[in-house]
């Protein structure tokens, strides 16, 4: 029997993970993206794998916060003001999510989620193809200065132990026997010693050779820029190279810009992009061991293959190239109110990167067959968790796909629940 032949349009963490799984449940699968795949999202992200991140982005709280953030420039958090129904409609359902009871309900599915994810990507790391990837499971250390801030770790840590996830609060001397090279100005830390990380970049070209080397097509340097269908199926995909592609399976993980190839198919999906910066340095002569979240500023550093990744900043909006210097600064300028000696004058010389996380209002991701379209299927959304949750969401869609039982109960990930998809 011929395969059937599937495109997953979109090469990112997501796609490629996709494309892993499906090649191997025997689909023909041809990933096609309009880069050439060395950069974008998937590649300057801060590359930690999170099972501490059970908490989905709409939760009590935030609201409150996020309105006293958007009255700082160089705060983490920004809303491109503008008129949009698109982003009304997004605004109304994070506010109707950010519930205990979203939260109560998500937790544990968003903690299986990433648990399960972080044993493919140790997986992955053991295979020959694989060398170098810099994963390593050194847990992730949240620092912070202040009263307020340790309360709400506090009761993060209390969340995570009634979950089972480790999670310790230490004291500013316990954080600084754990980062000994480091002269720590923190009130303290949480640390979850299971989580993981790795070079982002690295895996995602360890990722492309393994796949070509598995037989996987790439069409690079092609932009989808619309569907030819035939009653309820897409016949075709139209791309930039002119040449319409036959196809029988489309999987749709675009990312931030999901939302413009749905449209094409008039399955409106709620998708913000937020957009974020990062700045990857030669690691300097003090350099943190451990994954870090300066909790206050949300500014995440990450060691990775002899070098150091400095990220954060969440601008929701359409997802446009364009820095925000005040931003890039006050990333910059919170480090040194936490690390007295962590060297960063090489930023000035270094270029800053932008990508953007695939927000849905609800903070958990889209995974799932499209109702209306018998052959789409939809793998997007993962916001800040992307880079985390890739492996498992390869491997959930895969089943999907081949009709075999999922691991999870994936009913929460469903795409259509804000509307028909
Ligand atoms: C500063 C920052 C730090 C982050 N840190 C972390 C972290 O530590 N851990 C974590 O888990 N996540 C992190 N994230 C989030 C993570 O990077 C994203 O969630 C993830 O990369 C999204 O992957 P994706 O495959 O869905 O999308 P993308 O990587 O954006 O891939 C989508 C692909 O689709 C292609 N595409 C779109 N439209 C078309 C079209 N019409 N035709 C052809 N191709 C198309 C694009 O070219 C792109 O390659 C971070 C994000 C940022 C911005």
């Amino acid at each position: 029997m011929s395969q059937e032949r599937l495109h997953i349009i979109g090469g990112g963490i997501i796609g490629l993970s996709a494309a892993w799984y499906l090649q191997e449940a025997g689909f023909a699968v041809t990933v096609v993206d309009r880069t050439s795949l060395d950069e974008g999202t998937s590649f300057g992200n801060a590359g930690m794998i999170v099972p501490s991140h059970f908490v989905p982005m709409a939760s009590p709280g935030i609201i409150k916060k996020g309105l006293q953030w958007l009255l700082f420039p160089d705060s983490p958090f920004y809303i491109k003001p503008r008129l949009s129904l698109d982003l009304a409609k997004w605004l109304w359902q994070f506010y109707r999510s950010a519930t205990p009871k979203h939260v109560t309900r998500s937790a544990p599915l968003l903690l299986e989620f990433n648990s399960w994810s972080k044993h493919l990507y140790r997986a992955f790391s053991k295979l020959e193809g694989f060398a170098g990837v810099g994963y390593e499971e050194k847990g992730l250390l949240m620092l912070y200065k202040t009263a307020k801030q340790e309360r709400e770790e506090r009761d993060i840590a209390e969340q995570a132990e009634q979950l089972g996830v480790d999670a310790k609060i230490l004291s500013a001397e316990a954080v600084q026997e754990l980062e000994p090279e480091m002269a720590l100005d923190v009130r303290g830390g949480l640390y979850f010693p299971s989580d993981a990380h790795l070079a982002p970049p690295i895996f995602m070209h360890r990722m492309q050779t393994a796949l070509r080397a598995k037989g996987v097509t790439f069409l690079t340097n092609t932009e989808v820029t619309g569907f030819a269908t035939d009653g309820n199926r897409i016949k075709n995909i139209h791309t930039s190279t002119g040449r319409p592609i036959p196809t029988e399976q489309v999987l749709i993980a675009g990312g931030s810009w999901s939302k413009n190839l749905l449209r094409q198919l008039k399955v409106p999906i709620l998708l913000q992009a937020g957009k974020g910066y990062s700045i990857t340095l030669d690691a300097p002569e003090a350099t943190p061991r451990i994954p870090t979240i300066l909790a206050e500023a949300k500014v995440a550093i990450t060691p990775m293959a002899g070098q150091l990744r400095i990220g954060g900043t969440l601008e929701l909006g359409p997802a446009e190239n364009g820095i925000n210097t005040r931003r890039v600064k006050g990333i910059l300028d919170s480090l040194p109110r936490y690390y007295g000696n962590l060297n960063t004058s090489a930023t000035e010389k270094t270029p800053v990167w932008q990508g953007f996380r695939p927000c849905t209002p609800d903070g958990l991701p889209y995974i799932g067959r499209s109702q209306k379209w018998r052959n789409l299927s939809l793998a997007t959304g993962h916001g800040m968790m992307g880079l985390s949750l890739g492996p498992a969401t390869g491997k959930l869609i895969s089943q999907i796909l081949s009709e075999t039982k999922p691991s999870i109960d994936a009913t929460l990930f469903t795409p259509d629940r804000f509307g028909p998809f």
